[in-house]
C-alpha cells in the first residue's frame, strides 16, 4: 500500500458500483441527511444565535479554528492527497493520524471516500462520476446550470446510494493495510469523537455542562457545517468557474480566493491535470496551506517521502497556451 511510485487505480473495471446502487430505503437516506445537513444546520444556527447576542468569545472562536484546521489537515493532506493519490509516504503513526482526522469530517469511512474521488478523477464529469455539475451518476446531462450545481453540491449524497466496495480493485492498495482497515471499519468511533473532543474541551474551559455543549456546537456542529459546505463548494463550483490553466479531461477549473481560503483544493484544475502531485499551487502566486503542511510533516520526518512534483517540462506540455480552445466535455475523445 501507499507505493509512491505505483500508478492508481481509478476507474471501476469490475462493475461493482453499477451492480450495488439502490438498496437503500428513505429512512436510511432520511437519516443520512441528518448527519449530512439537519444537525449541523441547528449547530450552525447555535453558533449564529451566540454572535448575534455577543457570547461568542475568544474561545469560541480559537476552538472553531483549531477544529477546521485539523479537519483540513484530514481532508486534503489525508483523505484526498495521501490515501485517494498516494501522494507521499507517511510514517505509519501520521498514516494512522490521518486517517483518523479524516474520519472525522463526517465524510464517510475511509474506503468509501477513496472509492468515490478515485471514480470522480477516472469518470470525471462523465458517467460514473458522482458530483459532477454537468452529468448525472448514470450519464444524463445536466444543463440547467443552477440544478447542475445543486446536484454536485449537496444532490448526490440522496440520489445515490454508497455502493458495495468492499473487494473493489479501487482500494485494493488500501485494503491490503491493517490499520486502514482498521480505521474504515471503526468509522464511528472517529465519528462520534468529532463531537466528543471538542465538548471535552468546551467543559473543561467552562468547567460547566452548558460550557461542554458550547464546545460541541462550535467546535463540533457548526465546524462540519462550515466545513461540508467548503468541500462540496470544490466539488460543484470548481467544475463549473474559474480558470483553466492546463488541459485536463474534464471541466475543472482553478478558483484563487479558493485555493488560498481552503488548503490549496481550489486549484482544482491543477489537481485535475496533476492528481498525483502533493502540491496544488503549481504558479507562483498561489497558495496551498495543504501543500505547506506536506512540507512540515516532512521536515518533522512525519512524511518519508513525496511523489516527485510535476516538472517543467510536464507542467508546460499541459499548460493551456493564451487563445487555446480547451478540449472538454463537447469532445469526450479529448486530450488527456
Ligand atoms: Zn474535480
Ligand atoms: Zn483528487
Amino acid at each position: 500500500m501507499l507505493d509512491a511510485t505505483r500508478p492508481l487505480n481509478y476507474t471501476d473495471d469490475d462493475g461493482l458500483i453499477a451492480a450495488s446502487r439502490f438498496r437503500h430505503g428513505l429512512l436510511w437516506h432520511l437519516q443520512d441527511m441528518g448527519k449530512n445537513l439537519i444537525a449541523p444546520t441547528i449547530g450552525f444556527v447555535f453558533m449564529i444565535v451566540d454572535i448575534m447576542l455577543g457570547r461568542a468569545t475568544a474561545f469560541e472562536w480559537t476552538l472553531l479554528a483549531v477544529f477546521i484546521v485539523l479537519s483540513g489537515i484530514g481532508l486534503t493532506v489525508g483523505l484526498h492527497r495521501l490515501f485517494s493519490h498516494g501522494a507521499f509516504v507517511p510514517t505509519r503513526g501520521f498514516k494512522i493520524l490521518l486517517g483518523a482526522l479524516g474520519s472525522m469530517c463526517w465524510q464517510r469511512p475511509l474506503f468509501l471516500w477513496v472509492v468515490r474521488h478515485r471514480l470522480h478523477h477516472g469518470h470525471s464529469d462523465r458517467k460514473g462520476d458522482y458530483h459532477s455539475p454537468h452529468v448525472t451518476n448514470d450519464g444524463r446531462p445536466l444543463t440547467n446550470r443552477l440544478l447542475g450545481w445543486a446536484h454536485a453540491h449537496y444532490g448526490w449524497l440522496h440520489l445515490y446510494d454508497p455502493p458495495v466496495i468492499a473487494g473493489s480493485p479501487l482500494i485494493r492498495d488500501l485494503e491490503q493495510d491493517a490499520d486502514l482497515r482498521w480505521i474504515d471499519r471503526n468509522y464511528y468511533v472517529f465519528f462520534w469523537l468529532s463531537l466528543a473532543l471538542p465538548a471535552l474541551i468546551g467543559g473543561l474551559w467552562y468547567g460547566t455542562v452548558e460550557g461542554a455543549f458550547r464546545g460541541m456546537i462550535w467546535g463540533g456542529l457548526a465546524r462540519l457545517f462550515l466545513f461540508f459546505n467548503l468541500t462540496w463548494t470544490i466539488n460543484s463550483v470548481t467544475h463549473l468557474l474559474g480558470r483553466r490553466a492546463y488541459r485536463a479531461r474534464d471541466e475543472s477549473r482553478n478558483i484563487g480566493i479558493l485555493g488560498w481560503l481552503f488548503f490549496g483544493e481550489g486549484y482544482h484544475n491543477n489537481h485535475h491535470a496533476f492528481p498525483a502531485s502533493a502540491k496544488m499551487a503549481l504558479d507562483p502566486w498561489q497558495f496551498d496551506i495543504g501543500w505547506q503542511i506536506i512540507r512540515l510533516a516532512r521536515a518533522l520526518g512525519l512524511i518519508v517521502s513525496i511523489r516527485p512534483l510535476p516538472s517543467e517540462a510536464q507542467l508546460a506540455a499541459k499548460r493551456v497556451r493564451p487563445g487555446e480552445a480547451v478540449r472538454s466535455l463537447a469532445d469526450p475523445a479529448g486530450e488527456l
